[in-house]
This record gives structure tokens, C-alpha cells and sequence, in this order.
């Protein structure tokens, strides 16, 4: 079993030169970051073990000849004895020091620790280096003779012992902030650096040892390097996964750090005009620009198509904030794109672990809630407190929960006709559940939806229970002339939606005619290309139109009367404020009055008493909507409702 002595044999030095080689290509062949210190220990660790090999290859050639007799060129195989001693003793050390940087530990190791820890390295050093204290570990005889001194076993011993088992130590302590893969795969490293010197204590001929550690560094190629899933090729920036393992790391190795959070807004509309090519090249500009930051602590993130971090270890806030000014002033120029400027608007938060973010859901909530419309833009903001993006990672939880369960409700409430003193028709409004069993505001819920994409889904699954309600209970036979709901802006950017609606319709055998669909001024001023083709539409395809909200958004009247909008909704602020406020009071009978001589029908929301009735009927209005005639109701109940209802 064992190599017969006198003679090195050198074929698994070759073997782990050749195996070594392939990793160091490998490694710098690969689109990745060198300035990053944990890089660059592997790197470190990579080269030793090759000059361990190359040298020990060196001067076991020298030996051999010489055994055999033939004079050699005796400084050759001192240098290279000493080197192979070097680099070898040196390996625990540098595999230690690289489990640290894997651990994540390093940025919180002071100086002193690093000091006390490289002492076992330096005394070996020392003992190499001064040459009575060598001949304790090897020395040549007269005739050039290599032999071992008397302390060349626990020098070796020693070194491997220390380094090994404060990396198994350190390893099994921070086990937490490793991915299971990656605690064994070091598990197995550690201990196996540990055996691979039992050959060469027991046939110092055999020379497998730096075979087999060659091996094993492998192993951390494989598992601990491989990094493609955590980086992105088309920007070189680290991906959400990265994102959420460093900062897990942090969480476990109490590690102090800051994050911010750059939230982008026009990117999904830039994408629409520009195409996904151009987008993406300027996605790659703005990751170029942001990585010019990074360092050994401070680590940059691609996380969403419309969102960066950045994570800064143990780096003071007063730099932190720093760093956010200046992105914040870069996005408020332009971002030359393909020869086209384009600006985007972002809102950029500052977080800090552990002492606002304090675990990693509360990150999560950080990292991936969306651009907040009602917040300003181009803004910088702290995060004190995650309770509002919380919320709204919750309530996308839940609707994405109850889209795919089918389990939005439609509730129903009554218009009613102050001509003839009927229910003509009722307004369809979404509800959704939670989990105590009662609902979440539609205006909160609504707008997760149109921050998430989710609209489309719901907006469909509306419509489609609302057609059901139609074709199945014929509310036509107790006087219900058509059903209103509502259509997000985000809906009507759908150039399928005609389609969609159509389709519905023809599947339950319900005409357009019987459909009015609710559009908000803010909406109209703000899309207007795109709404006028949504409406263009859906017009041709037989629904008719209410403009919903009417008076908040600030429209020029005349303009939003272009479009073919037969009801107009008077919001209930106005009838509220007109009851108090007799400036308000003006401005409703106006509005009021307005719609009439362009020949629309009002309807006014609201309508909460009887005084509040009768001031509406005095002014004429053809249409009233409010908890006085009932609240939004199941459809159930509101066909009970119709069925009973007498003025
Ligand atoms: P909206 O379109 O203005 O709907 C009218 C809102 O006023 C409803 O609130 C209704 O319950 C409420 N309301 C009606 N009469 C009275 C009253 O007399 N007093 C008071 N205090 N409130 C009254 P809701 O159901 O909470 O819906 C809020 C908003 O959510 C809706 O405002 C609409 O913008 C949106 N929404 C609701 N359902 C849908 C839907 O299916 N699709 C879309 N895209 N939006 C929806
Ligand atoms: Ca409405
Ligand atoms: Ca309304």
C-alpha cells in the first residue's frame, strides 16, 4: 500500500499542478468582481496551493536526481525546499482567513483579532526564515542530503491543528448563516485538510497531500465560487438571491449594516416605448454607474427589473447618506439612452440592520415593495418604522391569494332614478376578505393591484361575476337597465382588453349594451393617447361610458367632454362639503348644471339622508348612489333589495 521509500513520487504533484492550473483559469476567466476582498482571498488561497505544488515538484526533482547520483545545482533545491515549505505551512492559515470572508465575519474582525490569529503564521515564518531555528525544522547535510530536523513533524503538526480547528470551530458557530450546501461542502474541506496530511506523516515519499487538498479546494470551486446564480451577465451587478444571503449572513453573524434601496417608477413605461433591448442597456447604465461605489464593504444590487440596493458593511451613516445624495442627484439628470434622453423617477430609502430592518421578512418588505405613488419623487427617504410597506406586502399576499382562489367578492349598490322613482341601475364594487373575517378597504387593495400588475387579473375576475350576475338572476325583470363597474387606467392599457370583455360577454349570452364601464377623470388627463384607443375600443364593441370621480382631477371640462362619457359621477365630497360650505354648494350646482346642458346624465354619490335627497332632487339630478338607498350589498341580497324596493 505504501510508496516503497527512497524515491519521490511525483505523479500526483503533476496531477494537482494540472488540477490547479484548470482552477485559476476557470476562477479568472469568469465575468466577476476582483476588487472584492473575499475574491481575492481565494485567489490567494489558489496561488499557495499551486506554488506549494510547483515548488514541492521543484525540489523533489532535485532529490530524486541526486539520489541518483547525479550533481546538481545544490541552491536550485534550497529555494525551492524552502518554498515548498512556505506555501505549504502557509495553507491552513489562508484557508482559515478565506472561511472568514465566506462566514462573512470579516468585517467585524478587528484588527487585533487578525493580528493574534496570523501569530501561529509568523512564527512558522520565523522558523523558516532564520537559519539556526530552520535546522530544527530541515537542514542538508554535507553531501547536500535533505533530512528532517527535530521539530519538522510538530511544526507541521501544529500549524495544521490550530488553523483546522479554529475554522471547524468557527464554521460549526456561525453554521446559521450558511446555506446547508455550503456548511457541509466546508465541513468536509476543513476535515479533509486535516487527513490529507496523514500520508505524508507516514511516507514522507508518497507526496499525495497537495493532490488532495488541490481536490477539495475544488470542492469550494464548485459549491462556495460558483456564483452564476448569483450574479446577473447582462449588468455584472449581484441578483436578489445575493441580496438575500448576505443579508441573511448578516442577521446571523450580527453584523452591522446599512442598505438602500433605489425604487425606480417610469421604467415599465420606458419599456413600452423604447422596446426591452434599449431598456436593458439602460438598465446596464445605471448598474455601471451605481457599482462605481462598490468596495469591500459596500456590495451593489440588481434585486428587481425596476430596483437596486446597495449594502454597506460597518460603514458610518454620515457616508451612507452621502452615497444616497449623490444617486439621488444622478436621477434627477438625464440618462442618455441609444441617443434618446430618458428621466426616471425614483424614490430612494435608507435602512439600517439591525436597528430598523430587524429580520429578514421585515428586508424583504424593504427590498420589494414598489415605488409609492403617493410619496414624492426623486425623494430621500429613512425608514423608521416598516409597519406601511408591511401592510402592503400583506395585502398583495392576500389578493394574490384570493385571485388564484377565485375568492374576490362582487357586491352590488343601487343608482337610483329620481325621474321615475326606480332602481335603473347599480355600480359592481370588488371585496376582498381578511383574515378576521371582514374586508380590506378597495382603495387600498386596488391600488396594490395596479403596483403589482395584478389589475388585469382582478379587473377580469370582476367582470366576468358580474356578467354571471347578469345572465343568471336577469335583473332586467325587476327595472335594472345596466350595471356600471369600475376600469383601472392600468386595465385599459391592455390592448387585449376588448377582447377579454367581449369574449366574456359573448360566453354568457349578455349584450354590451347592459354594460357601463366607469373610467376616473385622473385617469382620462393622465393616459390620454392610450385611453382615447381603450375607449375607441370598447365603444365599437357596444359599452357605453361614465366618467367616475368627476372634479377631483383637476380636468379642463371641456376637454373631458370629448369623449363619450353619457354619466358623469359627481365624487361625494362635493355633496358633503356643499352641506357645510357655501362656496362648495356653487360649485356643485355648477357641475351640476353644466352636465346638464351638455346633455349627459349626473349622478351624484353620497347620498347619505333624506335632506341630502331632497337638496339633489331640488337641483335637478337624475341619478343618486349612497347608503341612504342601500350600501354595497351581495348580489343576493341586492336582488331582495330590487325586489322590494317602493320609493
Ligand atoms: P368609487 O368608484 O368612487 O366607488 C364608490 C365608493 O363610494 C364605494 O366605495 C362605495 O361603497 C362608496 N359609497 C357609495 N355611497 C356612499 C355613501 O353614501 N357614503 C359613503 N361613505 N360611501 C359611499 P368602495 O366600495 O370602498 O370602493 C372604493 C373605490 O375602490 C371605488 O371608488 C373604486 O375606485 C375602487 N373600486 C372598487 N371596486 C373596484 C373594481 O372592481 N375595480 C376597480 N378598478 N376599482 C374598484
Ligand atoms: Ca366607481
Ligand atoms: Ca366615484
Amino acid at each position: 500500500m505504501f510508496y516503497p521509500t527512497g524515491r519521490y513520487n511525483l505523479n500526483f504533484d503533476f496531477g494537482a499542478i494540472l488540477l490547479d492550473a484548470i482552477l485559476l483559469i476557470f476562477y479568472l476567466l469568469r465575468p466577476r468582481i476582483i476588487r472584492e476582498r473575499r475574491t481575492r482571498t481565494f485567489l490567494i488561497l489558489l496561488f499557495t496551493l499551486s506554488l506549494s505544488a510547483v515548488s514541492e515538484v521543484c525540489a523533489s526533482i532535485c532529490r530524486n536526481i541526486m539520489g541518483e547520483g547525479i550533481p546538481i545545482d545544490l541552491g536550485i533545491l534550497r529555494i525551492s525546499t524552502f518554498f515548498s515549505h512556505f506555501f505549504h505551512n502557509s495553507l491552513p492559515f489562508t484557508l482559515c482567513i478565506y472561511l472568514y470572508e465566506v462566514i462573512g465575519i470579516t468585517h467585524r474582525t478587528s484588527r487585533r483579532t487578525y493580528i493574534l490569529l496570523s501569530i501561529p503564521e509568523v512564527i512558522m515564518i520565523v522558523f523558516l526564515f532564520i537559519p539556526p531555528l530552520r535546522t530544527l525544522v530541515y537542514y542538508f547535510t554535507n553531501t547536500g542530503e535533505y533530512m528532517h530536523g527535530i521539530i519538522y513533524i510538530q511544526l507541521y503538526v501544529a500549524i495544521h491543528v490550530f488553523y483546522l480547528s479554529l475554522s471547524l470551530f468557527t464554521v460549526i458557530s456561525y453554521r446559521k448563516a450558511l446555506l446547508p450546501p455550503e456548511y457541509i461542502s466546508i465541513l468536509v474541506v476543513v476535515i479533509g485538510f486535516g487527513l490529507s496530511m496523514i500520508p505524508m506523516v507516514i511516507n514522507q515519499y508518497m507526496k499525495i497531500t497537495i493532490f488532495l487538498q488541490s481536490l477539495l479546494v475544488m470542492i469550494i470551486c464548485i459549491i462556495l465560487e460558483s456564483d452564476n446564480d448569483q450574479f446577473e451577465s447582462s449588468t455584472g451587478l449581484r441578483r436578489r438571491y445575493a441580496l438575500w444571503k448576505d443579508v441573511r449572513q448578516c442577521f446571523e453573524t450580527r453584523n452591522k449594516a446599512s442598505v438602500i434601496s433605489v425604487k425606480i417608477s417610469s421604467l415599465s413605461y420606458y419599456r413600452m416605448i423604447l422596446g426591452t433591448l434599449t431598456i436593458r442597456h439602460l438598465e446596464k447604465m445605471i448598474g455601471t454607474w451605481l457599482q462605481q461605489f462598490a468596495s469591500d464593504k459596500i456590495r451593489v444590487y440588481h434585486t428587481q427589473e425596476e430596483s437596486y440596493a446597495i449594502l454597506f458593511y460597518q460603514i458610518d451613516e454620515d457616508e451612507v447618506r452621502k452615497i444616497a445624495g449623490k444617486i439621488q442627484l444622478r436621477f434627477h439628470e438625464e440618462w442618455n439612452c441609444d441617443e434618446a434622453p430618458v428621466f426616471l423617477t425614483t424614490q430612494i430609502w435608507i435602512g439600517a440592520i439591525p436597528d430598523q430592518i430587524t429580520d429578514e421578512d421585515q428586508m424583504n418588505v424593504f427590498i420589494d415593495s414598489p415605488y409609492d405613488e403617493r410619496l414624492p419623487e426623486n425623494t430621500l427617504h429613512f425608514q423608521n418604522n416598516m409597519a406601511p410597506q408591511q401592510r402592503m406586502k400583506d395585502v398583495e399576499f392576500s389578493l394574490q391569494h384570493a385571485i388564484s382562489n377565485n375568492s374576490l367578492e362582487v357586491f352590488y349598490q343601487p343608482i337610483f332614478d329620481t325621474r321615475d322613482s326606480r332602481i335603473h341601475s347599480c355600480e359592481a364594487l370588488v371585496r376582498m376578505k381578511d383574515e378576521k373575517g371582514g374586508y380590506f378597504a378597495p382603495d387600498e387593495f386596488i391600488r396594490v393591484a395596479e403596483q403589482t400588475g395584478m389589475i388585469n387579473r382582478l379587473g377580469i375576475m370582476v367582470f366576468e361575476k358580474m356578467v354571471s350576475f347578469l345572465a343568471e338572476e336577469k335583473p332586467e325583470q325587476y327595472g335594472l337597465d345596466f350595471v356600471e363597474v369600475n376600469l383601472s387606467p392600468v386595465q385599459c392599457m391592455d390592448p387585449q382588453l376588448a377582447d377579454q370583455l367581449t369574449e366574456i360577454l359573448s360566453l354568457y349570452h349578455v349584450p354590451a349594451s347592459k354594460i357601463c364601464l366607469e373610467i376616473t377623470e385622473s385617469a382620462v388627463i393622465h393616459n390620454e393617447t392610450a385611453m382615447r384607443s381603450a375607449i375607441e375600443k370598447l365603444g365599437a364593441a357596444g359599452f357605453s361610458f361614465a366618467l367616475d370621480d368627476f372634479g377631483t382631477g383637476n380636468a379642463n371640462y371641456s376637454y373631458v367632454m370629448k369623449y363619450p362619457f353619457q354619466i358623469i359621477k359627481i365624487d361625494k365630497s362635493f355633496l358633503w362639503g356643499a352641506e357645510k360650505d357655501e362656496n362648495t354648494r356653487i360649485i356643485l350646482t355648477n357641475m351640476l348644471s353644466l352636465v346638464k346642458s351638455l346633455k349627459r346624465h349626473a349622478v351624484v354619490e353620497g347620498v347619505e339622508s333624506e335632506q341630502q335627497r331632497d337638496f339633489m332632487i331640488s337641483c335637478g339630478v337624475d341619478y343618486l348612489q349612497g347608503f341612504y338607498y342601500s350600501k354595497p350589498v351581495p348580489r343576493d341580497r341586492f336582488i331582495n333589495f330590487l325586489m322590494n324596493f317602493r320609493v
